[in-house]
């Protein structure tokens, strides 16, 4: 049966270092800051500020909480997040999208300075990932991989490295941390053919597809590590008859037929998704440190 690589345990470590790291930086006069910038009051971005401030507050950071009106105009909102740039006391930037539809997307995330984006949605995080210029940050969910990797002493080195799926958010950012971790690396797509073959000759997987339980026990073989970043609302309905085991939301892989094969899986929910708040906090420290050393 393999190794649950539960997310938890990874935050929690994460906090334990990111205190000594806050206590630190306050002893220079420094309280590390998030600025989160949020644009009307959804339901979804209110859980995440809320998780983010609690992460935040438990390790002794602050957070500056911008809030503009959904229908604020994009000049203010791009002077909202010019006035968090040159604030000194903000550290880093955390902008809720999706934006809504009368705001230019790529002009509000263009509008964050690459070193205050703690989210790596920049032109200049993301060219930072691939030039290795350690300028910016990656994403926190593809950050979030590497943690939960070098946690339970995964070693990508050397190692075959499959990631399925390609977007900038998860697939290509994490195949570029995997690859300068000295992994030789698989990038998957839907165009690619015989895809179970592909994912049965890696040694670690990371599968970010967002397709609801779609890989299965044909495409793993004992000794794997596999981790699951994806979200989606469980496909299954919801039996009638209480069944304890049934969850709202489900990762990519099937859990149930592929734990018994693996060597080490990460669960949906308590993987990839309990790590990204700490990794959070941790790029705000991290920008805290840069912009006062
Ligand atoms: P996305 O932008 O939709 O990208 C999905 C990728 O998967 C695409 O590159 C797509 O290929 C590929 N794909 C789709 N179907 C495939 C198939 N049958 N075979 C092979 N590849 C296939 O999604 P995303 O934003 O990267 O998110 C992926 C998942 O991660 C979602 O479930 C999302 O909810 C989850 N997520 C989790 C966290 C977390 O904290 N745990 C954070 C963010 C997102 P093409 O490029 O060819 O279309």
């Amino acid at each position: 049966m393999a190794q649950r690589l539960e997310g938890k345990a990874v935050a929690d470590a994460i906090g334990e270092q990111l205190k000594i790291d806050v206590a630190a930086l306050k002893a220079k006069g420094v309280t590390p800051t998030l600025g989160i910038i949020r644009v009307g009051a959804k339901g979804p971005d209110l859980s995440y500020e809320k998780g983010a401030t609690k992460r935040c507050e438990e390790v002794g950071a602050a957070v500056k909480v911008y809030e503009l009106p959904e229908d604020v105009t994009q000049d203010k909102l791009i002077a909202t997040i010019k006035s968090a740039n040159d604030d000194k006391g903000v550290h880093g930037i955390l902008l809720f999208r999706p934006l809504p539809k009368h705001i230019d997307d790529n002009a509000a995330c263009g509008a964050i300075l690459p070193a205050k984006d703690m989210d790596g949605i920049t032109d200049g995080s993301q060219a930072g990932i691939y030039s290795d210029s350690g300028k910016g940050f990656p994403p926190c969910t593809a950050d979030s991989v590497m943690h939960i990797l070098d946690h339970y002493k995964i070693d990508p080195s050397g190692k075959k490295v499959v990631v399925l799926g390609r977007s900038t958010v998860i697939g290509k950012p994490v195949s570029m941390l995997l690859l300068k971790r000295n992994g030789t690396v698989t990038i998957c797509h839907s165009k690619t053919a015989n895809l179970p073959e592909v994912v049965k000759a890696a040694d670690i997987v990371v599968v970010a597809m967002g397709r609801a339980l779609s890989v299965g026990k044909d495409s793993f073989k004992a000794g794997q590590y596999v981790i699951d970043v994806g979200v989606n609302p469980n496909p299954v309905p919801k039996p009638a008859v209480e069944d304890k085991s049934w969850k709202s939301t489900v990762g990519d892989v099937k859990f149930d037929e592929v734990e018994p094969i693996v060597a080490g899986l990460s669960p949906v929910p308590g993987g990839v998704g309990s790590v990204t708040n700490a990794i959070l906090v941790a790029h705000v420290v991290e920008a805290a440190k840069r912009a006062n050393a």
